[in-house]
C-alpha cells in the first residue's frame, strides 16, 4: 500500500467511527446516568464505547404432581429428561433462563408428595438444569408446603447441584444478598417475591425463609440491586389462578416495579398464560411485564393449563465512559404444550408442531396463543 492509500484508509476509518457513534447515540437513554454530547470527543474516547448484548428468558411453573413423578419413575430413579427432550435445544438458546420451581425438591428422604402439599424428586432439578435453566425462583405459594425444614432441604439440594435460586433462603444473610448472574459483561440482578403461602404461617424467627410481597421491602431491595447490577429482573408470584388476563392488582404492582427501576417482570401463578406488555416508568424508562408464563411442566390438563412457553428478551448495554444505557428489544415467545394420555405419558412439545395440541384445541391454536401473548399494537 502506498502512502496516499494509507492516509485515505485512515480517514475512511475515522469517518466510519464517527458514523457508528452517531448511530449509537440514537439509542434511547432510558437508564442513562449521565449524558454525553458527540462534539468535543476525540477518537480515543469513541473507542471506549462498547455495546454488549445478551438474551434473558423465562419459563413458567415446574409443578410436579404425583402423576407426573410416577410417570417419570424408572426403578428407583426418576427420569424427567425424556419429558423435556423435544425442547432441550430451544431451552439452551438464551444466555440466561429462569424457571419457577413451584414445588420444593427436597427429595425422597422426607417422602414425595403431590397436590396439595408438594415435595418433588431431586431429579426434576437435575433435569431442568441439564435442559438449560440457569436460575430458579422458589418464592411461591407452595414454598412452605412441607414446612421450613423441608424448604431448607430443597435449598440444600439446589446448592449441591449448583443451580442458582432466588426467593427462599437458609438465613437472614442469605436473604440480604442480591443474586446477580453475569453474562458477556452484563450483570443481571434477580429478585423474587410471592403474594402468599396458602395460609401457612411463617414461624416466628424464620421470616428470612421466603420473600413475601411488601412494597417497602421490595423498593429497598430494588434500590440495592441497582448498585450492583445493570439489569433488574423481578420474578413475581401473583394474580388469580386460571384467569387469562391480569387483575388490576397485578397491573398496579407491575407499574410500581417499573417506576422503581425494574427492567423485566416475569410473572407466575395463574397456571395459564397472560399477555406481555410494555410499561413506561415515572422517569420515562421502558420496562417489560410478562403477566403470567403459565404452567411449563405440570400434571394439569384442563383448558389452557397444559400450554406454556418461553419468553426471550434481548438486552442491550451501551457503555460510554461512565455512563451505562440499558435498552430492551421486542420480546419473542415460544409456546410449549404438555401432551399426556390418561394421566401418564407426559411429553412436552413445541406448540407450533404439536399434533396433540391441534387434536385438543384445533388447527389455529398456535396463532391464537401468539395473538394472546403479544398484544397487537404493542410491537415496536
Ligand atoms: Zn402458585
Amino acid at each position: 500500500m502506498n502512502k496516499r492509500k494509507i492516509i485515505y484508509m485512515f480517514f475512511l476509518i475515522v469517518a466510519l467511527c464517527i458514523l457508528v457513534s452517531v448511530g449509537m447515540s440514537k439509542f434511547s437513554p432510558s437508564t442513562s446516568k449521565e449524558s454525553h454530547s458527540i462534539s468535543g470527543r476525540n477518537i480515543h474516547e469513541l473507542a471506549k464505547e462498547e455495546n454488549k448484548k445478551i438474551t434473558i428468558a423465562a419459563i413458567g411453573d415446574i409443578l410436579i404432581h404425583d402423576r407426573v413423578y410416577n410417570d417419570a419413575r424408572e426403578g428407583d430413579y426418576y427420569n424427567f429428561d425424556k419429558m423435556l427432550a423435544n425442547l432441550s435445544s430451544e431451552l439452551k438458546k438464551p444466555d440466561l433462563l429462569l424457571a419457577n420451581q413451584e414445588t420444593i425438591v427436597a427429595g425422597e428422604t422426607i417422602g414425595l408428595s403431590g397436590y396439595p402439599t408438594f415435595n418433588s424428586p431431586h431429579e426434576i432439578a437435575d433435569t431442568i438444569k441439564k435442559a438449560g435453566v440457569d436460575i430458579v425462583t422458589t418464592a411461591n405459594n407452595h414454598a412452605l408446603d412441607r414446612g421450613v425444614k423441608a424448604q431448607k432441604l430443597s435449598i440444600d439440594y439446589l446448592n449441591q447441584i449448583d443451580l442458582p435460586h432466588v426467593g427462599t433462603y437458609l438465613n437472614k444473610d442469605d436473604q440480604d444478598k442480591i443474586v446477580v448472574l453475569e453474562k458477556n459483561d452484563v450483570k443481571i440482578a434477580y429478585l423474587a417475591y410471592t403474594y402468599g403461602l396458602n395460609g401457612i404461617p411463617v414461624p416466628k424467627g424464620s421470616e428470612y425463609i421466603v420473600n413475601v410481597i411488601d412494597k417497602e421491602k421490595m423498593s429497598n431491595e430494588i434500590q440495592r440491586a441497582k448498585k450492583v447490577a445493570d439489569v433488574i429482573v423481578m420474578a413475581v408470584h401473583w394474580g388469580n389462578e386460571y384467569e387469562r388476563y391480569p387483575s388490576n392488582e397485578q397491573k398496579e404492582l407491575a407499574q410500581f416495579f417499573i417506576d422503581e427501576g425494574v427492567h423485566i417482570i416475569f410473572g407466575s401463578h395463574p397456571h395459564v398464560l397472560q399477555p406481555i406488555e410494555w410499561l413506561e416508568g415515572k422517569n420515562g424508562q421502558k420496562g417489560l411485564v410478562v403477566y403470567s408464563l403459565g404452567n411449563f411442566l405440570s400434571g394439569q390438563d384442563e383448558e389452557y393449563r397444559d400450554i406454556g412457553g418461553m419468553v426471550t428478551i434481548t438486552v442491550n448495554k451501551l457503555q460510554r465512559g461512565n455512563s451505562t444505557t440499558i435498552t430492551l428489544d421486542q420480546p419473542t415467545f415460544y409456546p410449549t404444550f404438555v401432551a399426556s394420555k390418561n394421566e401418564s405419558n407426559y411429553i412436552m412439545h413445541p406448540l407450533v408442531t404439536s399434533e396433540e395440541a391441534v387434536d385438543k384445541y384445533g388447527a389455529s391454536i398456535y396463532k391464537k396463543i401468539m395473538d394472546h401473548m403479544l398484544i397487537e399494537g404493542q410491537a415496536e
